[in-house]
């Protein structure tokens, strides 16, 4: 298996790029926000305790994301490899996935990290409210709440990676297609 995180701040354009790496290497895309809206949309009990932290901007308690991804890890197995995308988001997040793959013998083999400036940051979140729907990107106090909540909480699941060597930091400026074509040489150089 090759076990992949896309990680980057909101907006960095993690949800674009993996659509195309699940395309064109058949990763199981894993996307814990993604988990999270259809649990609102099916309006279950885990959706609605959900569902006020995500209007904040603020994190879902871990326990609740690491048991999401704990049933999504355990019901596809056999898959080449995971894709993780928006998680881990926390420290314990990432020592708790670390566990989750050690029990299948398995392991996070590389971390793509996407490089963008806050500003950019901003404007794209304000893009995407206009198509998305999603009311987490257009009021901007959550907007600023998410990057916050980024660089207080999520930077550290960088920086437990890289005591592994295994974080490559990646320019997200520029076209979509430039930048698919510098995640793919990473993965390509790794033999996967
Ligand atoms: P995303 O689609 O990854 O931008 O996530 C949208 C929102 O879902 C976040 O702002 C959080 O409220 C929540 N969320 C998604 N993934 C996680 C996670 N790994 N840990 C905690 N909260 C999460």
């Amino acid at each position: 298996m090759f076990n992949l995180i896309l990680f980057g701040p909101p907006g960095s354009g993690k949800g674009t790029q993996s659509e195309k790496l699940i395309s064109k290497y058949g990763f199981k895309h894993l996307s814990t926000g993604d988990l999270l809206r259809s649990e609102i949309a099916n309006q279950t009990k885990l959706g609605l305790e959900a569902k006020s932290f995500m209007d904040a901007g603020q994190l879902v308690p871990d326990a609740v994301v690491i048991g999401m991804v704990d049933a999504a890890i355990n019901s596809n197995k056999g898959v080449y490899g995971f894709l993780f995308d928006g998680f881990p988001r926390t420290k314990a997040q990432a020592v708790a996935l670390d566990h989750l793959l050690a029990s299948h013998e398995e392991k996070i083999d590389l971390v793509l990290a996407l490089d963008v400036p806050e500003d950019e940051l901003l404007q794209r979140m304000i893009g995407r409210a206009k198509t998305s729907g999603r009311s987490d990107d257009a009021n901007p106090e959550v907007q600023k709440n998410r990057i916050a909540v980024y660089k207080n909480e999520t930077l550290a699941v960088a920086d437990h990676y890289s005591q592994f060597d295994r974080v490559v930091t990646l320019n997200g400026l520029g076209s979509i297609d430039d930048i698919f074509s510098s995640l793919s040489k990473e993965i390509d150089a790794r033999g996967f």
